[in-house]
């Protein structure tokens, strides 16, 4: 996410306004990347505000249309998901339990397909084949200590973190590009000092996944540190199946998604992530808009009050809010007014 007055954009690529001419034209063509098959619908662009970058929409939409959908960089079930092999390890999906599956004898379009190595479970033949290209093939058995290590340790990113790494690996042998590595630099990242278990992650993911002495000099303490801090602040969390904004599905896992990472946060938003099947990111407008107006989402319950909201985004993501209604709310703004009357 953008929205920081105290996270900046990538290290390589200051975007100030003393950007030279090529390092713009650099970044311009990172975006159009990014944004993709999108380019018709949304745009990245200066808020001309504290918050940064923001996107943007080019058309006008209707309440409850979706406005753009994204596949994740990388994604990852969540634990309880994981250890119960109750979604796709791939993309997410609720997998049938082999009791659904019994009750459906001659219907066997969803049976699962696994990795015979690490008997990762996946939904069909297309996920198995997607995760090993993009990942799987340079992290099948090695990730599998990162997880446990992450389990134990509660720690969530060092996993992102591994399959970011196998991506990264993979699109250069594969494609010989380094595209991957390119667009996680224009992303926002939290200007956090690490703390101290940011160390320990490190070595648990140093010792799984870089055997090799050059991968170790190229994804160092300090490659690790800003991929962390992109993390902390770009990560959604995934509700399959939630498709409406207050839906109060089990978190089915995390993802870092490139576009959406330049989705700046509102308490009174005017868009919200759905997940409908998948991983697959949809952005849902939650009320009609127009034609260069900013889409935002609330990275946070925006029902919940002042106080509390503040402290939400403060924590996770190290801000504080200026939104209209954070204005409207600020407590020392804030006519004295009885309770009953307050939502
Ligand atoms: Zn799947
Ligand atoms: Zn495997
Ligand atoms: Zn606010």
């Amino acid at each position: 996410m953008s929205s920081s007055s105290s996270s900046t954009n990538g290290q390589r690529f200051k975007y100030t306004t003393t950007t030279s001419n090529n390092e713009m034209a650099v970044l311009e063509n990172i975006y159009k990347r990014i944004i993709g098959q999108h380019h018709d619908k949304v745009m990245i662009k200066d808020t001309g505000t504290s918050h940064g970058r923001g996107l943007f929409t080019k058309v006008s939409v209707a309440a409850g249309s979706t406005i753009i959908t994204e596949q994740p960089f990388v994604s990852h079930p969540s634990f309880d998901q994981a250890s119960t092999n109750s979604v796709c390890s791939h993309c997410l999906t609720n997998l049938p339990t082999p009791i659904t599956n019994a009750t459906t004898t001659g219907n066997n379009k969803h049976q699962h397909v696994h990795c015979p190595n690490c008997r990762q479970n996946y939904c069909s033949v297309n996920c198995k084949n997607t995760a090993e290209t993009q990942y799987h093939l340079a992290c099948c058995t090695s990730i599998d200590t990162v997880r446990k290590y992450c389990q134990a340790e509660k720690r969530r990113f060092p996993l992102l973190a591994a399959k970011i790494v196998a991506r990264i690996l993979l699109g250069y042998h594969f494609n010989k590009t380094m595209e991957h590595w390119e667009n996680l630099q224009v992303l926002s990242f939290a200007k956090k000092d690490p703390p101290m278990e940011w160390k320990d992650d490190y070595l648990a993911f140093q010792r799984a996944m870089l055997t090799k002495e050059s991968n170790k000099k190229k994804f160092n303490y300090e490659w690790f540190v800003r991929v962390m801090q992109i993390l902390y602040i770009n990560t959604v969390g995934i509700q399959v199946g939630a498709t409406t904004p207050t839906a109060a599905t089990p978190d089915s896992g995390i993802g870092l998604y490139y576009l959406a990472s330049f989705i700046n946060h509102s308490c009174e938003p005017n868009c919200f992530l759905a997940f409908p099947n998948d991983h697959t990111l949809n952005l849902v407008a939650l009320k009609p808009l127009k034609q260069g107006d900013e889409l935002t989402i609330s990275y946070g319950d925006p029902n919940k009050d002042y106080v509390e909201r503040q402290s939400h985004l403060f924590d996770n993501y190290g801000f504080s809010c200026q939104c209209p209604k954070c204005l409207l709310d600020l407590p020392s703004k804030r006519p004295k007014k009885p309770l009953a009357a307050d939502k």
